[in-house]
């Protein structure tokens, strides 16, 4: 085993899994999506296995035994329908595998599965899908599961960087694919691209919330400036959130998860 394919599962011979013996998963949930005229429909996916990597690699370099699963390509997007080919599974669908894939892990003796997410469209079925997960097993049973994503690990001091914040295709994710993937960015189609206001005001607060008709939200299927993205602040931004996951999986590594995990134990 190369130190670089350490903890990868789509990388690794049995013998490699078996010596690893992980104390930890990692599995990155994505989509496939139109990204505006600028990105590639797999810049959700790109970005997902870009970062799941960077924290496994750096969780295992620092000592820990963290395994990394493939990252699902096709999530939640049944507010893509007016685009082509937006691939899509339904929000049951999505908790079923997601499901299974937990129950299979825990199947093997692990404890500990962080949950990746790397495609706004699937949050709130992870959400709902941590609740099924515990509401199957008896308290204190079952794998400890957590969730985080691309976006929302960004350390605040590395968010600040990106000047035009956009829920999708803009600043963040283009310099983000910038740095994993320039070959598939597009930079001649560089724009600000509309991103339309709710009619009612009250429907502009996050008081309140509705699932938007994306074609009707963001016509161009992406949203806002993306001249001022660079490779420097996608880098910035995917170490930022690489190094908090690798943070996360060291200690969770390290710890013992008893039935009150992850409160104080009684003794
Ligand atoms: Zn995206």
């Amino acid at each position: 085993m190369t130190s670089d394919n350490r903890g990868i599962l789509t990388e690794m011979t049995i013998d490699e899994v078996e010596t690893l013996d992980p104390e930890v998963v990692v599995l990155g949930i994505a989509s496939t999506e139109p990204h505006g005229p600028h990105l590639p429909y797999g810049t959700d996916t790109y970005q997902t296995e870009t970062i799941c990597r960077r924290a496994v690699t750096a969780a295992n370099e620092a000592g820990a035994s963290v395994l990394l699963y493939p990252t699902l390509p096709i999530g939640n997007n049944v507010n893509f329908q007016a685009f082509p080919f937006a691939c899509r599974i339904g929000v049951r669908t999505l908790m079923d595998v997601v499901l299974d894939v937990i129950e299979a892990i825990e199947a093997e003796g692990v404890e500990k599965i962080v949950l990746v997410n790397g495609h706004g469209g699937n949050t709130a079925t992870l959400r709902a899908t941590l609740r099924e997960h515990a509401g199957r097993h008896d308290p204190g049973d079952g794998a400890f599961v957590c969730l985080t994503s691309n976006s929302g690990a960004i350390p605040p001091g590395d968010r600040d960087r990106i000047e035009h914040p956009s829920e999708h295709a803009g600043e963040l994710e283009t310099s983000r694919m910038l740095a994993i993937r320039p070959d598939l960015v597009d930079e001649s189609a560089f724009d600000e691209f509309p991103i339309l206001k709710p009619r009612l005001e009250q429907l502009r607060s996050d008081r309140v919330t509705f699932v938007p008709r994306w074609d009707a939200y963001m016509p161009a299927s992406a949203g806002g400036e993306t001249r001022a993205s660079s490779v420097e602040k996608g880098d910035a931004v995917i170490d930022g959130a690489a190094d908090w996951i690798a943070e996360l999986l060291v200690e969770l590594d390290r710890v013992d998860v008893d039935e009150l995990f992850p409160f104080p134990s009684a003794d």
